[in-house]
Order: C-alpha cells, then structure tokens, then sequence
C-alpha cells in the first residue's frame, strides 16, 4: 500500500491540473493552494501514509482517532470560504455562463455585505456564492468554527451540544461544506479526509 514517489507525483500532478480548473471556474481556490498544497505534501509524508492506512483500515487504536486533527482540511475550507466571502470588488467569471464580461455592480456595503456583479453576456447578476453549498445558508460565520471538527469521528450529538445548535445544523453544515469540498476537489481527495458522522467500526474482540 506505500505509494512510491512517482506515485505521489502524479498524484500531486493530477491535483495541479483540477486545482487550476477549479479556478478557472470560478469556484474555489487561488494557484498559490497549489505551491502550499505540494509543499505540505512533500513535507508531510507522514501524514499521507496516516491517511492511506486510514483508507485501508490500519489505524492502529481508537485513541489515535480521537486525536486525529487535520489542520490541512480545515485550512483549506477557510480560505475556500473566505473566498466565497470576500469582499473583493475585482469581477470573477460568471457562474452562469463562465462569460468573462463582467463587472462590479455594487460594492460590499452594510447593504451588501458582499460585492455583487453583473454579466454581459446572460445579462444576470450574481455574487461569488451564487451556486456553492452555502449560497443560502444563515450565520455562514459559524462555519469557521465548526471547520476543525469534520476531521474527528465525533457522534454530531456531541458536536452539537458543544457549539450550542441543533443536531439538525450540524448535519446541515456537515452535508454543505461535504457538497463545497466536492465541488472544490473533484478528486475527493479532501472529502475522504471528512470524518464526522461517520460510525467508529465494531471493536474486534
Ligand atoms: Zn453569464
């Protein structure tokens, strides 16, 4: 199950190359996610041969588990989501029609909190949330604070409890930012690394 360093490259290639479609898509992540994702990479093999023995079952003990954290996962969430949020008055693409022509509308405002846009070519007005998982969702601030519990396989019950809302939020946020890494990741290299809600396996005896 060790992937060889050729392996891992192709890999990273591979991840390059849907990073920069992702991008020009309007959807997610800046080139420099790139140089900072092969730098952690290369870095931190150590936790890519955690990952995989993860995927192949070889965890060795349940309190390993409990400590995973994976800072990685919840980096990438923050700047994707920071992203969606930004007040950025510089015109992305259209989500609609990936047209180019367009242009700032209103600047983010107490109104608008943040900037809205126009596109010439389907004549249709967007922000940079039109179309991601959390497009409608209210409070999307708490979100940050939820972000680094999605690598632990803790019940939502707990989660829940601990941030004050309701299991039915939890799931909500759980399901939205699983669609977001989707979208953001089409390898699911990210989404396999989301571990809430999942049930621990029965314990050998
Ligand atoms: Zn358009």
């Amino acid at each position: 199950m060790t992937k060889t360093a050729a392996e891992l490259q192709s890999e990273l290639d591979r991840l390059d190359a849907e990073i920069r479609i992702t991008r020009e898509q309007e959807v997610g992540g800046p080139l420099d996610q790139i140089t900072e994702l092969m730098a952690q990479w290369s870095i931190s093999l150590d936790q890519v041969a955690r990952h995989f023995r993860h995927r192949f079952g070889m965890e060795a003990s349940d309190t390993s588990l409990r400590r995973t954290d994976d800072p990685e996962l919840t980096a990438f969430l923050t700047r994707a989501i920071r992203q969606i949020l930004s007040d950025d008055p510089a015109p992305p693409s259209c989500p609609r029609c990936s047209s180019d022509n367009t242009w700032l509308v209103y600047r983010s405002s107490s109104s608008y909190p943040i900037p809205t846009f126009c596109c010439d070519a389907c004549n249709r007005t967007f922000t940079r949330l039109h179309g991601t998982s959390i497009q409608n969702l209210k409070n999307k601030e708490k979100l940050f604070e939820f972000l680094p519990y999605l690598a632990h396989q803790h019940p939502l019950d707990s989660i829940a409890a601990e941030m004050h809302v309701t299991r039915a939020t939890v799931l909500s946020w759980l399901r939205r930012l699983r669609a977001l890494l989707w979208a953001l990741d089409p390898s699911g290299h990210y989404v396999a690394r989301v571990r809430l809600g999942q049930k621990p396996a029965p314990r050998e005896r």
